[in-house]
């Protein structure tokens, strides 16, 4: 039975970190005309209207997008502002932040005639959310699990293979089927950009993820790791998240860095962005 529900999150710091980083990649992989497809094996919605309910009661966003938001203007890093500024398009109201679009949004964006985008998603009222969204053509919804859905989908019909692996993290299990489903998509498409999502939470869950990837051969796996504090005996909850890019476009780090250097002292005093090989060439 899947509970979780993103609605409750939308926009928060995490998301933040996850989907400047799938529009910085993505900026990478336009500068070649050969085709790309896109997979997003946990799409969700792919579109939060702030003022719903679910996202009111929680308003994580309020300490993600919203001091990033009302910043826009100020900021000078080039990344950031075409970032901003692609969000604005998501606004019926381009001044004022009233939606924050998830994974299939931003990945729908940089589609071009050649490209694909498939996406998945199991839970049924998130799947009908899904595909009540007005999204390009090119993009494909289908309800059913991502990690088997990626499996039957490599190798792809395009030159080159992009994916977002952003699971929810229910199942302990599922830290480990992210490094098989990672291994067995390299395996089909050696040279395939993959992204996938964990959260820093106090048990540290998140090893098992790290060091399968560690052992599993796979090498180029860049990591990046966003923490709002430094968690100690009394911390529960998510107090981080990381960012794994495996196979990622040469000069990422550099940008990503860069962006992250103006956005982070927006988060609060404590937030702190690091990122480094996890495993080199
Ligand atoms: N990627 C989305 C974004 O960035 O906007 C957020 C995804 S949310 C963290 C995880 C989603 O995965 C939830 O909507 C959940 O219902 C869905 N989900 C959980 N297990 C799944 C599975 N095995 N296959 C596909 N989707 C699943």
């Amino acid at each position: 039975m899947l509970s979780y529900q993103h609605a409750y999150h939308a926009g928060n710091f995490a998301d933040v970190q996850k989907h400047l980083t799938l529009y910085a990649v993505a900026e990478y992989l336009l500068r070649k005309k050969t085709a790309i497809t896109y997979v997003d094996t946990h799409a969700g919605r792919g579109l939060y209207p702030l003022n719903t309910k679910e996202t009111q009661r929680l308003q994580e966003y309020r300490e993600g997008i919203w001091p990033l938001w009302q910043a826009r203007g100020q900021l000078t890093d080039p990344l950031l502002n075409s970032w901003l500024t692609t969000l604005g398009t998501a606004q019926p109201n381009a001044s004022e932040l009233t939606h924050y679009p998830g994974s299939p949004w931003w990945l729908s964006q940089p589609l071009r005639e050649q490209d694909r985008l498939t996406l998945f998603e199991l839970h049924p009222g998130e799947h009908e959310h899904l595909s009540a969204q007005s999204l390009s053509p090119q993009a494909q919804r289908i309800y059913g699990d991502g990690l088997a859905g990626l499996s039957g989908l490599v190798p792809v019909a395009t030159p080159r293979l992009c994916v977002l692996i952003d699971p929810s993290y229910e199942r302990k299990a599922e830290y480990l089927e992210v490094v098989d489903a990672v291994a067995y998509s390299l395996a089909k498409v050696r040279h395939a950009v993959l992204l996938v999502w964990y959260p820093l939470l106090p048990a540290g869950k998140h090893h098992s993820l790290l060091n399968g990837l560690r052992e599993s051969g796979i090498r180029k796996i860049w990591r990046s790791e966003l923490q709002r504090y430094t968690p100690n005996e009394q911390s529960h909850g998510m107090y981080g998240s990381g960012m794994l890019v495996i196979n990622p476009p040469w000069g990422l780090d550099e940008r990503l860095a860069a962006a992250m250097g103006h956005l982070t002292p927006l988060l609060g005093t404590d937030s702190d962005y690091r990122s480094e090989w996890l495993v080199g060439e």
